[in-house]
Order: C-alpha cells, then structure tokens, then sequence
C-alpha cells in the first residue's frame, strides 16, 4: 500500500514576470495573486512517499544553510524537513531514498546539514539520493545562465558519503514508482509517477511549477530553454491526463495539486 504527504518546507517570493514569463500580467495575476512589487508566494513543498519496504523524500525545500545568499527571494516560514518528517513518527535515518528532481538550491537544500562539528553531512545517513546523469554532469559544467543556481554543499556531501546514485534514464525505482526525464528547464529534471490506492499522481517539479503553469504558453524566464520547456511540458502533461493523474505542483502557494484534463 502505498501513501503519501504533501510536505511544506517553506515559501520564497519570485517576480511575477519571472515566474510566468511570456505571459502578460493580465493573464498571470488573474490567477496567481502578488504584491505592490510584482512579487509573488512560491511555496517549496516536498513529498514523502511510504511504500512497504521504502520511505522517499521527493525534493528537500531550500534547508538552512544559505539563507543569507537568498534572501532576494525572502525566504520565510521555512521548516526543517526531518523535523516535518518526525511529526509523521519517522525518523531522518529511516528514510530510504531521496530523489531530486533537479539541483536548483530551491529543491535540494535540505539534502544536507551541519552537524556537530560543523561539517556539512546528508540529512538522511541511510538513504541511496537520485539524481539524474544529465542533471549531475550539468551541474558540474553548468552554463553561465544556470550557475548561480547551485550550491556545492547542497549534493557534493552526498557524493562523498558513498550515497549518490545517477539515474542514466527512464526508469521504475520501485514497483509502481516511475522516474522520468523532461529537459527544457534544466537537463534530464526528473518527474516522479506513482500510484495510491484510489488516486494516481505526479510530481511535476519545475517542468509544471504550479497551476498556472498548466497553460501552454506559461513558462518561466528560468527554463534553460524555453521552446524544449514548452514541448517537454506538453509531453509530461498529455501522459498525465492519459493515465488521469493528478498533477502535484512544488511551487503553487494556492493550489497543490490538480487533475490534468
Ligand atoms: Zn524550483
């Protein structure tokens, strides 16, 4: 039997033109609300989902540990991950998995922590963390355009500690939970597919960041690449109304989650 929670790790503010890109703010603001200063509440919310045999974390929010490097973006009510976890009776060393949709700092900063000496360690010492070959050989050679996104510290701890793996393609992580790879963003993001017992879900990470995002022409002036962006969206969502899933949006403050119709 399979469940799952929504997890809310935190909320940063991102310019509204940013966040819905060509789209006019007639349109945007319609149905995404923002401040005098065109700024808007993306929330980071992590899912954690419970299998038989497997506990898995799907993207970690912002963590704590460059709060001073983002605060443009006004990070606020931020929680610590494995303390959200162990309000749900489970312990960070009894996760199993983490998978990172991509290596943006806004979806993989709880991936690590300071411990007691001040070392920056994984925050799940017991969990195998994903990510894809695309995604882990751009990081390593991003673009100027994409550098500033990633932070060594949040995956480089990880790779060091023996718990990487590199996911080369498509793949089934376990019975009924699929990773698959959309570029456009950013290489090789990995959406997250699986089923509970009366609903059928994906995790749409940034390829659909929230639900105005569903609108074709809606992408966000932070894709890599937009035309790709438009079709790969185009492919994740026609999947997920084929299949009636439910698509769970990262960043939307206002609506989590929405069928694909
Ligand atoms: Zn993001």
């Amino acid at each position: 039997m399979t469940k799952f929670h929504s997890i809310d790790t935190g909320f940063l503010m991102g310019d509204g033109g940013i966040m819905f890109g060509a789209v006019p703010k007639k349109f945007w603001a319609a149905k995404y609300p923002c401040d005098e200063n065109n700024m808007s509440s993306m929330a980071m919310r992590a899912v954690f989902i419970e299998t038989e045999n497997h506990k898995i974390i799907v993207d970690t929010g912002a963590g704590d540990k460059h709060l001073s490097k983002i605060k443009y973006y006004k990070p606020h009510e931020m929680k610590d991950l494995r303390e959200e976890i162990g309000k749900l009776g489970v312990s960070p060393e009894e996760i199993t998995d983490v998978v990172n949709s991509h290596l943006h700092f806004d979806h993989c900063g709880g991936n690590t922590v300071a411990n007691e000496k001040g070392e920056i360690v994984p925050a799940f010492p017991n969990a195998v963390y994903h990510v894809s070959l695309a995604q882990w050989e751009n990081y390593r050679k991003p673009t100027t355009f994409e550098r500033l996104s990633f932070f060594a510290d949040n995956i480089e701890p990880v790779l060091d500690a023996g718990q990487l793996h590199r996911v080369p393609s498509d793949t089934e992580l376990f019975d009924g939970i699929h990773l698959k790879l959309y570029d456009g963003h950013t290489p090789g993001q990995i959406a997250v597919f699986f089923d509970t017992d009366d609903e059928r879900f994906v995790y749409a990470g940034d390829i659909i960041p929230s639900s105005v995002h569903c609108y074709h022409s809606c992408l966000c002036a932070y894709d890599n690449n937009l035309t790709l962006a438009m079709d790969e969206k185009k492919r994740l969502y026609d999947l997920a109304k084929a299949e009636n899933r439910t698509l769970l949006f990262y960043h939307d403050s206002y609506t989590p989650r929405a069928k694909a119709r």
